[in-house]
């Protein structure tokens, strides 16, 4: 006949710690980590043990009792990810037990890896160990390992006063008066614009200018998610556009157009800012917005 179950609830504990001596390996790994360095110890074979042992585990040798220094960065080779961290835990947030072999060791070192996105440990990361402010010769001296710095972030501002040389000059006044000047090349014919002096393909002069019409085709485009204080909103394109007459596109930014809707071979005109705020700049052209024309087939 089944019985009920006998169930006893057992509970091991040393309130106010469990001394245990460490012997001289262990205590010395311990010394060290109070000063802050971390050791390992070397076996008869030449491999270096972090944590040191007394005996080499491969082969049941005592080890020879050299002590190196190791790390401190180290890689990490296996990881278990910890979503939420249990009262012992060495961290209160997510984080990653690790198997760390340090620089100069030939064995792992198992400890916590503290990253802003844990998901983002992997095998092969490099990390550094963060020390304790107090040392007291105990594992948790090293409070956690953190990946590798990798990069940084500064504010960056450049000023600059760029004058416009000839051609840029002409070009700049055409678009002060709401028009866009290129040039053709008297030899090989080509049309560019913003007009140039001289043709980059065959190098000769341009001598004169040639009013384009500010409608063309997007050629190619790229979708921007960083804001930009030009851009309609975020995502915005930017596109090269063929201008229509001209041999080759020009960059500009596509508005009044959700930035999935962009395309290749999508017909485009100017948004030219209201008369009166017009200045010598690329900045009278708002961006510029489909025109509702088929799509022109892409040579
Ligand atoms: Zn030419």
């Amino acid at each position: 006949m089944p019985s009920d179950p006998l169930v006893a609830r057992h509970v091991l504990e040393f309130p106010g710690g469990y001394t245990r001596t460490t012997g001289p390996v262990i205590g010395r790994f311990l010394s060290e980590l109070r000063a802050r360095r971390i050791v390992g110890v070397r076996t008869k074979e030449g491999k270096v043990l972090v944590p040191p042992l007394e005996y080499d585990p491969m082969t049941g040798e005592p080890v020879t009792g050299e002590f190196v220094e190791v790390g401190p960065a180290g890689t990490v080779t296996t990881w278990a990810f910890v979503p939420e961290p249990r009262p012992g835990h060495p961290l209160d947030r997510p984080f990653a037990w690790a198997l760390i072999r340090l620089d100069g060791a030939d064995t792992a070192l198992v400890h916590a890896v503290d990253a802003s996105d844990p998901t983002k440990v992997r095998a092969g990361m490099r990390v550094w160990p963060v020390w304790n402010d107090r040392p007291t010769g105990h594992i948790t001296d090293i409070a956690c390992f953190v990946p590798e710095v990798t990069e940084i972030v500064a504010d960056v501002r450049t000023e600059y006063r760029l004058q416009a040389g000839g051609a840029l000059r002409v070009f700049l006044r055409g678009v002060e008066r709401g028009v866009l000047l290129g040039g053709r090349c008297d030899t090989c014919a080509k049309v560019y614009v913003p007009y140039r002096l001289t043709c980059p393909e065959c190098g000769s002069a341009i001598p004169e200018t040639l009013e384009l019409p500010d409608t063309g085709t997007i050629t190619t485009f790229a979708v921007n998610n960083l804001p930009d204080p030009r851009a309609p909103e975020v995502p915005f394109v930017s596109a090269y556009i063929l201008l229509d007459g001209s041999d080759i596109p020009m960059i500009a930014l596509i508005g009044d157009v959700p930035a999935h809707e962009v395309r290749q071979g999508m017909r485009v005109k100017a948004v030219w800012v209201p008369e009166h705020e017009r200045t010598a700049s690329m900045a009278n052209i708002r961006w510029f917005a489909p025109t509702g024309e088929p799509d022109v087939e892409q040579p």
